[in-house]
C-alpha cells in the first residue's frame, strides 16, 4: 500500500510539474508573439521583453528538469509497487493453498472423529456400566487415557514397571477380574506380550 500511495504521489506530482511547464512556455509564446507583431516599438520594452523570453526559457529548462526527476521518481515506484504486488500474489496463494488443505485435513479429521465415536458407542454398550463409569472417571483425571496395556511387564500408561508380588498376583487373577495399575490406577489391559 505504501508502494502505491507513493507511485500515486508521484504521478500527481508529475502532473503539477508538467502544468508548470506548460505555463511557463504558454507565457513565452505570448511575449514572443508580441515580439513578433511589432507592436511594442519602444527599445527599453523591446529589451525588457527580449530578457523576459530568455529567462521563460532558463525557467522551462530548470521546470522540465524537475519533470524528468519526477518521471525517475515515479518509474522506480511502479516497479516497486509491481514487484511488491507479485510477492502480494505469491504469498496469498500460498496462503489459498495452505487453506485448502487444512479444510481437506478437516473433513477427513470429521470423518475419522464420526467414525471413531461411533465405534466407541458400539464397545461402551457391550461393557458393564460400574467398569465403564470406573474408566471415565479415571480417564479425566488421568489426562485422557483410563485404561493402559501392560507390556513386557510395564504399565503403558505411566511407563513403570511392576513390581514382583504386583505381577504376580495379577498372574493368578482371573481373566475378567479388573487390574489396576499400582502407580499410577489406570487399569490394565493384559495381553500376551504383557510378560506375566
Ligand atoms: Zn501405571
Amino acid at each position: 500500500m505504501a508502494a502505491q500511495t507513493e507511485e500515486s504521489d508521484t504521478a500527481r506530482e508529475q502532473t503539477k510539474a508538467e502544468q508548470d511547464v506548460d505555463q511557463v512556455r504558454q507565457r513565452a509564446v505570448r511575449d514572443q508573439q508580441r515580439l513578433d507583431s511589432g507592436a511594442v516599438t519602444s527599445p527599453k520594452d523591446l529589451a525588457n521583453l527580449q530578457r523576459e523570453i530568455a529567462s521563460l526559457a532558463k525557467r522551462q529548462g530548470d521546470l522540465e528538469d524537475v519533470v524528468l526527476e519526477v518521471m525517475e521518481r515515479r518509474e522506480s515506484a511502479q516497479e516497486r509497487a509491481g514487484e511488491l504486488t507479485e510477492r502480494v500474489a505469491s504469498v496469498q496463494s500460498k496462503i489459498d493453498d495452505a487453506t485448502a488443505r487444512r479444510d481437506a485435513a478437516f473433513e477427513e479429521i470429521d470423518t475419522e472423529a464420526a467414525a471413531v465415536t461411533k465405534e466407541r458407542e458400539v464397545v461402551a454398550a457391550s461393557i458393564p456400566a460400574d467398569l465403564l463409569k470406573l474408566y471415565d472417571k479415571l480417564r479425566q483425571q488421568q489426562g485422557g487415557i483410563g485404561a493402559a496395556k501392560l507390556y513386557a511387564r510395564t504399565c503403558q500408561g505411566c511407563r513403570q514397571e511392576l513390581a514382583i508380588t504386583e505381577l504376580s498376583e495379577i498372574r493368578s487373577a482371573a481373566r475378567d477380574t479388573v487390574v489396576r495399575c499400582e502407580n499410577c490406577r489406570r487399569i490394565l489391559v493384559r495381553t500376551a506380550e504383557s510378560g506375566l
